[in-house]
């Protein structure tokens, strides 16, 4: 049976485990709270892989492309595609939110006990200052994700730059890097029984009733997700790689899932690691180093949803809004996507500085909790497409990619 079970390929079985995830939840109601210490343990698996996952996999995507020039060239194109596709998803989101306004009508009646706290008063040039970390091992300890990007990159180009002597620290960097995806291959083992208590847990707790009054906000997300996924990231990959779309979404399909189903970009980063690698025929330096950084910064999902709430708490609260705000709102939401971690929820945390730049009750938070998890799993896939987008375009330019491999893609 155990070998019957390992010979389905995961995203099946994710599938299976939502499916029945929904079901259980729907049979058990509120009892499905006692499953509920699964989830957290796959949750917590998850969360233990990020720090080593993340550092490793930047250090040897930046040693791995050899010199510093090259690195800034490739670096740089890489920035530049993931900032102009930020700011796209968050003018359609807003957009979106502006034409089919779904925040109209609405009496925000809030559950009891729900107040949310302001966020900590920080200025613009302490949010930058707090990006160099004082203590890297600190930074670590605490789990502060782009302090550690910060030292992980200089660390990288330090090895680079120490050529000969640096280059044993560089093979160790390289087999972290494989070892970190290797023990996360066997957390995702995990998976399933992850998602299956995690789906039933939701789907006994909020039920159908709730999502109800929101639906007409769900529906719009998702109807965004699905514009940057039909439109926006072929576009990329047809006027710059210049590639089939198709042979790119069979091969990332497993990263897809994966995404989905966990709504955790860093969850899915082995997994989109490699079939952006294996499939989709990136070469190792660039797949790396760009997946590893965009699924940290890369997050278009999440820029687009973080744009049609802004505008869905203006509309809920009757407040209108100056054209200053829609720029404060692109500007807040490409930061927030950039400041957001590749973890469930993180959107949800980075919604308090959008809000609290136009004067919009955080209330609205509190308000969106309750279908945060199923927009963050279609805003996470899209966000993990994106970082894959990126990856075979910065390929492609550097002439690093196996053109053959990518027309073949298909599942690994
Ligand atoms: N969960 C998302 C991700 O990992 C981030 C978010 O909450 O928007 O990409």
């Amino acid at each position: 049976m155990l070998r019957t079970w390992f010979s389905i390929p995961l995203w099946k079985r994710v599938l299976l485990a939502l499916v029945l995830g929904v079901v259980a939840g729907v049979l058990l109601g509120e009892q499905a709270q006692s499953l509920r210490w699964i989830g957290d343990l796959f949750i917590r698996a998850i969360k233990m892989l990020v720090v080593p996952l993340i550092f490793f996999s930047l250090v040897s995507g930046i040693t791995a492309v050899g010199d510093v020039g090259r690195l800034g060239q490739v670096g740089g194109r890489a920035l530049a595609l993931f900032f102009v596709t930020a700011v796209i998803s968050v003018s359609l989101g807003m957009a979106l939110a502006s034409i089919v306004r779904p925040g109209d009508g609405l009496t925000i009646s809030l559950p009891a006990g729900s107040a949310v706290a302001p966020p900590p008063d920080r200025s613009l040039i302490e949010l930058i200052v707090g990006l160099v970390p004082d203590n890297p091992v600190m930074a670590m300890a605490q789990g502060s994700i782009l302090p550690l990007i910060v030292f992980a990159v200089l660390f990288g180009i330090s090895i680079l730059l120490s050529g000969e002597e640096g280059a044993p620290l560089a093979r160790a960097m390289e087999a972290g890097s494989r070892v970190m995806q290797q023990m996360t291959m066997l957390v995702m083992e995990l998976t399933p029984f992850g998602v299956f208590a995690l789906i039933a847990w939701v789907a006994g707790t909020f039920g159908f009733a709730a999502l109800a009054p929101l639906s007409e906000l769900v529906l719009l997300n998702f109807v965004g997700c699905g514009i940057i996924l039909l439109f926006v990231y072929p576009a990329i990959l047809r006027l710059i790689a210049k590639l089939p779309v198709i042979d790119f979404y069979r091969g990332i399909i497993d990263a897809q899932a994966v995404a989905f189903s966990t709504a955790s970009s860093n969850a899915a980063l082995p997994v989109t690691l490699r079939c952006v690698e294996r499939n989709l025929g990136v070469s190792n330096s660039i797949a790396s180093f760009t997946v590893a950084l965009g699924a940290t910064i890369n997050m278009n999902g999440t820029a687009m949803y973080l744009g049609v709430i802004a505008l869905f708490g203006a509309q809920a609260f009757g407040i209108d809004l100056h054209w200053t705000s829609y720029l404060l709102i692109g500007l807040t939401s490409t930061l927030g996507a950039i400041g957001a971690a590749g973890v469930p929820g993180s959107g949800l945390v980075m919604m308090s500085l959008v809000l609290a730049s136009i004067g919009v009750p955080l209330e609205t938070i509190a308000f969106v909790a309750g279908i945060n998890h199923l927009l963050d799993m279609m805003r996470t896939m899209t966000n993990v497409t994106g970082d894959a987008t990126v990856a075979v375009a910065v390929g492609r330019m550097a002439n690093e990619i196996d053109v053959e491999e990518f027309r073949s893609a298909d599942d690994v």
